[in-house]
């Protein structure tokens, strides 16, 4: 799979992960379109969409979808093998209706179980995308393909089209944060530790790094600057016990 088209779905799945409550295991919910496309390419639908989604997945059908398949089953013997090997979810249809109609009821007004739709129908499709929230998934060239999601899910979500979702994001996060830090006190914590370890520097020179300079009297002072500051990073970590140590037994 080429990395753009990767990133994209991450990108539209965590859109529905974080403001529609998606998750995994993703319940896809097949028509009969969407497996005679399937079955025409010879396209592994569990195997495809696990890949393809990056993640695990139900997949889903219904007795009315199945019904209707049989109806024409001739032309989609095929796809209606695909088909029965699915979970099936009850639709509650005692008359079956058409799979249209049974996707539309499933789905609801605000899709609350989180249903993917794979299908291949352009009205379903088309209907699908006034509801917020409902992801759409098809084949494009026997690749399976999660469309981007429609305004109106993204005007639900309190996004616009226009605006760069990545901004969006970044500010609300941000704000967030701030608000996290104050109500903590984290950020005063932070300078007041800051405080207290530039008075250590000041308080304590390093003494090892003292002890170098009179071994080599020879050198130039630029040079002798470079190898005290070497050696104070080098030494700190020991020196600190040791300063200490010495502290105290000055004070006693
Ligand atoms: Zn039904």
């Amino acid at each position: 799979m080429k990395i753009t088209r990767y990133k994209k779905v991450q990108k539209y799945l965590k859109f529905y992960y974080n403001n529609f409550g998606f998750h995994q295991p993703y319940q896809v919910l097949i028509d009969g379109t969407f497996c005679f496309s399937a079955f025409k390419e010879h396209i592994a639908i569990r195997e495809q969409l696990t890949k393809y989604l990056n993640g695990s997945v139900k997949l889903l059908t219904t007795r009315c979808i199945i019904k209707e398949t049989e109806k024409i089953a001739k032309k989609t013997h095929g796809a209606l093998t695909i088909l029965k090997q699915f979970g099936i979810h009850d639709c509650n249809h005692k008359q079956p209706v058409s799979g249209s109609q049974c996707i539309l009821s499933m789905v609801g007004k605000k899709n609350d179980k989180h249903y993917i739709l794979a299908t291949q129908d352009r009205d379903l499709q088309e209907k699908m995308r006034l509801k917020p929230g409902v992801p759409l998934l098809y084949l494009h060239n026997k690749s399976p393909t999660l469309e981007k999601p429609s305004p109106a899910s993204y005007s639900k979500a309190g996004h616009t089209l226009e605006a760069n979702p990545f901004m969006f994001i970044s500010q609300t996060q941000n704000e967030s944060l701030k608000n996290m830090k104050k109500t903590l006190g984290v950020e005063e914590k932070e300078e007041v530790s800051k405080v207290v370890i530039k008075k250590k520097k000041l308080k304590n020179p390093n003494p090892l790094s003292c002890k170098k300079k009179k071994k080599r009297p020879g050198k130039k002072q630029d040079e002798k600057k470079d190898k005290v500051i070497e050696g104070r990073v080098k030494k700190r970590k020991k020196s600190k016990h040791k300063n200490v140590l010495s502290q105290s037994s000055i004070q006693q």
